[in-house]
């Protein structure tokens, strides 16, 4: 089993309801189970056009590899209507793989951990909130960058009965 991170965004449709749907997708899955989910944030666009987004990070655990597990994301960015009409376009729903346990990679199709993972607010914020002590091998401590995308404009999204951020929420014991 091996430990991951996915961080989800969009910014066409209700993208709050899209990533609540899904994590239920994932959930589903035998072959991942769901370990932690951050709040929303609302975040506004970088190096992209369109409205705000919301984002949120999952931490899982799979027995998939890392190309199973971006099949699998791809899959749902298809069954939410995700559209590619050009680079950074506004989209129902984006899923990236942050950090996949034991895995450093440069290649095209994945890029491991995600090369942006220091750069966004909307990937630390929500990252921190459910594993604040998180850090990487060639980079440290994921918090010493937050002061580093303090420009950024992100706001958390107040949740609705729920208990986001807490550990286990998705655990099949508690569902
Ligand atoms: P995007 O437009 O953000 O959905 O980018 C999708 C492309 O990025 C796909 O062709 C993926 O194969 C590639 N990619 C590279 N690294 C990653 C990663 N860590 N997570 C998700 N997609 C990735």
């Amino acid at each position: 089993m091996a430990r991951a991170f996915i961080g989800f965004g969009g910014n066409i449709g209700d993208t709050r309801q899209f990533i609540t749907d899904a994590i239920v997708c994932l959930a589903l899955r035998s072959e991942l189970q769901i370990l932690a989910k951050s709040c929303f944030y609302q975040s506004a666009p970088v190096e992209a056009t369109g409205g705000d987004y919301v984002n949120a990070v999952i931490e899982i655990e799979t027995q998939l590899t890392p190309y199973g597990l971006l099949h699998v994301c791809q899959a749902i960015e298809q069954e939410f209507g995700r559209e590619r009409p050009y680079s950074n376009a506004p989209r129902t729903l984006d899923l990236d793989i942050l950090f996949f346990e034991g895995v450093i990679q440069n290649e095209t199709e994945l890029i491991l951990p995600h090369p942006r993972i220091i750069e966004r607010s909307f990937v630390l914020l929500p990252l921190l909130e459910i594993a604040p002590d998180f850090f990487l091998p060639d980079l440290g401590e994921l918090k010493t960058y937050l002061p580093k995308v303090a420009h950024q404009k992100i706001e958390k999204l107040p949740c609705k009965n729920c208990n986001c951020g807490e550990k286990d929420v998705y655990r099949p014991s508690t569902h």
